[in-house]
């Protein structure tokens, strides 16, 4: 029986030029492979033209570089451009490159499926299937940052972790991949210029405060009273408000970084005077903005956009406040690449 290749991705740069010396070869073969794998971002050994062909032949025989495909991109009218990915084992992801007048942005998934359980995310009804590798979850941002190249003449400007999945619950992999993303030998890109988004897991974000991570926090609220969040994200129901505030101002001690608040207003669930009131009152215990997101539907009408009103009181009270306040108009929904759409349809 062959034993199944391993993914030369997960090997360090320390373990590859260890391989190379144990070949009888110099350590500093492992440094332009390890170049090739990341910061050139070959999907085969042929590729590495650097390389002589017996070492290629080698590394072909005792390993794999399980790269991902995009398999179909979708344009929609206002620039956005959604990859469905095909993944080694034939699983699909996808993922999104938001453009602005100056910006590109791309939007990653971290898991295929979602472990979570939240009812008005189509991302949800897929469930957990597996998490993404590291180099999975850069291949997107590659392939995105190419797309932008071409069609945008610049390169990837901002990363947020808001595609498919929940980054804090894939989180040695996320944290790789951000590591590969940041570091020269990989993008280079500056932290400040990724935000992962988490539907609020407190354990983890203390871990992340306790990792010294430079990169910004979302959390996605949606609700700062703990019957109505456990109603529309059952999950929550064992991580109550309380524990994700101690674990918020644990995360701004240490960090120093605001946190963004992910909030939909709804129809008959958060539209409400008593809901603007509780959010209020959550966001003066840690320095935050509050983005308003559009709803994108995904169903059968049971969770509706509140009027536009219900959304001004929600402005008009944090603003009263000091609280920053931003609506974001939802991108690409014609091709479902909006929030919370994403459910490989075309796959
Ligand atoms: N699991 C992570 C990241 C993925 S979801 C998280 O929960 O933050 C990215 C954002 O889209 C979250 O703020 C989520 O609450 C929001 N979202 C999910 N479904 C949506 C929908 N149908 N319309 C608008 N936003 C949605």
């Amino acid at each position: 029986m062959q034993m199944e290749k391993k993914d030369i991705r997960a090997v360090s740069k320390e373990q590859l030029r260890e391989f190379f010396v144990t070949s009888g070869d110099k350590s500093f073969r492992g440094n332009q492979v390890y170049e090739w794998l990341w910061s050139k971002g070959a999907h085969s050994f042929e590729d590495m033209t650097n390389i002589s062909k017996e070492t290629r032949a080698m590394l072909e025989s005792n390993f794999v570089i399980n790269h991902i495909k995009v398999d179909t991109i979708q344009r929609s009218d206002d620039g956005t451009i959604k990859n469905a990915v095909r993944l080694h084992d034939g699983l699909v992801v996808e993922s999104v490159l938001i453009p602005t007048n100056t910006r590109t942005t791309a939007c990653v998934s971290s898991q295929v499926g979602c472990s979570l359980d939240c009812s008005f995310c189509a991302t949800a009804r897929l469930k957990r299937m597996r998490n993404l590798e590291p180099g999975e979850i850069y291949d997107q941002v590659l392939a995105i940052d190419k797309e932008s190249r071409l069609y945008h003449n610049h390169p990837l400007s901002n990363i947020v972790f808001m595609g498919m999945g929940e980054p804090l619950m894939n989180y040695n992999n996320m944290m790789k991949a951000i590591d590969m993303i940041i570091s020269p030998e990989g993008l280079g890109m500056s932290p400040k210029r990724i935000m992962v988004s988490t539907s609020g897991v407190p354990k983890m974000i203390k871990k992340l405060a306790d990792d010294d991570v430079k990169f910004k926090l979302a959390v996605s609220l949606h609700s700062a009273i703990d019957e109505i969040r456990a109603r529309i994200m059952p999950f929550s129901a064992n991580f109550p408000l309380a524990d994700l505030q101690e674990s918020l101002e644990y995360w701004y001690k240490k960090t120093k970084s605001k946190i963004s608040y992910e909030y939909v207003v709804w129809k008959d669930i958060n539209d409400n005077k008593e809901s603007i009131d509780a959010l209020v009152k959550f966001c003066k215990y840690v320095p935050c903005k509050v983005n308003l997101i559009e709803y994108n539907p995904i169903d059968d009408g049971e969770f509706q956009q509140a009027s536009e009103e219900a959304t001004n009181a929600y402005i008009k009270a944090l603003e009263a406040s000091g609280i920053v306040v931003k609506v974001r108009r939802s991108r690409g929904k014609d091709i479902d690449a909006a929030c919370g759409q994403l459910a490989n349809k075309e796959a």
